[in-house]
């Protein structure tokens, strides 16, 4: 039967899964620790300020977003040639992929990282390589360098990385930056960084201040908050900046977002005690899990990944009894986001009772 065609590669694609709802189990309050959203509410400057452009969406976004724009350059003391916004980083990643790939061009990331990565790549008619990571969750970028071809034009550094949570350093950077042809794009992606404690980790934007051919993206969806409003930016080279600007939705980046994120910036003191109190329930945790003796990847950033391998759809579904939301990785493990404490807590006795569910039937 003749009907509308769609590309072979976009019918194969999976489908982009995000965190799931939590199923509502009578007695317990759900909680949803799937998405690494953050659990704090917006803060009453960053509401006012969604409150105060929403009065404007009657008009157009400034397709410039250049008041964000100003706020990015003054932060990081970058030129706003340097800089392009996007809806949300992962929008971002699609402008900057449909911005350098043409059909067969090789897009490099390691494997497992943010399950994005490959779907935008098939969207833009662009081939995936993936390097696996190494036996101990890290990057290897010896391997990534090596796979590096004449068809390769962007790769992608996840740090802290999804959904392992562990960071690349700055010298395993630098080396790889050696290695790698200056015609390759190297995209940093800290969506996590404002959790990162390691001072060995790479920064990513002295790596971008540094070389001609690096380029960083953030986000404000996790540690400031404004995941739902879809705002997130490069910083990078100023031609491919420029044609990330040019492939973007137009009038993508709303008002709203724009003066949200913006906010998030004037008020960035409070919302890094956000995170600071993110990453102290982090660290309390990880020593939680290690009591229990649970393996773990210690992480610096606001989830933590637990490698329970061919237990993960067991844990996952214990984990929905009790009206908890985890994010599954079939056969390789869990993620778990930094939420509200009482779900954490609640983590905990699941773990708990899943241990002694096994030592049972041992
Ligand atoms: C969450 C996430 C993003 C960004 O998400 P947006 O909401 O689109 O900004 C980007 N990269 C990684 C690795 C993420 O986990």
């Amino acid at each position: 039967m003749s009907q509308p065609q769609v590309r072979p590669e976009i019918e194969d694609l999976p489908t982009y899964k995000a965190g799931k709802q939590v199923d509502a189990v009578a007695g317990l309050i759900p909680y949803k620790l799937s998405s690494n959203e953050n659990a704090f509410a917006p803060s009453p400057a960053v509401l006012s300020a969604i409150i105060e452009s929403a009065s404007n969406i009657n008009r157009y976004p400034d397709p410039f977003a250049t008041a964000l724009t100003k706020s990015i350059s003054t932060k990081f003391d970058v030129p706003e040639a340097m800089i392009a916004t996007g809806t949300g980083s992962v929008g971002v990643c699609q402008q900057i992929i449909q911005a350098t790939c043409a059909s067969g061009d090789e897009v490099m990331f390691a494997w497992r990282s943010f399950e994005a990565y490959p779907i935008i790549t098939k969207i833009a008619g662009a081939i995936n390589l993936e390097v696996s990571l190494k036996q101990d969750a890290s990057h290897d970028l010896d391997a990534m360098a090596k796979a590096v071809t004449s068809a390769t034009r962007v790769i992608f550094i996840c740090t802290p990385n999804n959904p392992t949570g562990n960071v690349v350093s700055q010298s395993e950077v630098d080396e790889f930056l050696k290695k790698v042809p200056k015609s390759v794009l190297v995209i940093i992606d800290e969506a996590y960084v404002e959790f990162n404690r390691d001072p060995a980790a790479v920064n990513g934007l002295a790596t971008v201040k540094a070389n001609t051919n690096v380029g960083l993206l953030r986000t404000f969806s996790k540690a400031y908050g404004l995941a739902g409003l879809r705002v997130g930016y490069f910083i990078g080279p100023e031609n491919v900046a420029e044609a990330v600007r040019k492939t973007a939705v137009p009038f993508g980046v709303s008002n709203i977002a724009q003066s949200a994120a913006v906010a998030c910036l004037e008020h960035e003191e409070e919302l890094l005690e956000n995170v600071e109190a993110i990453v102290q329930k982090r660290n309390w945790f990880e020593r939680e899990l290690h009591a229990l003796g649970v393996d773990f990847v210690e992480s610096q950033a606001n989830f933590v990944w637990l490698p329970v391998g061919k237990d993960t759809e067991a844990f996952t579904k214990l984990c929905a009894e009790y009206a908890l939301a985890v994010r599954p990785f079939a056969g390789e493990g869990v993620r778990i986001s930094i939420g509200e404490q009482a779900g954490l807590d609640r983590v905990l006795e699941v773990i708990k009772v899943f241990q002694l569910s096994k030592n049972v039937s041992t």
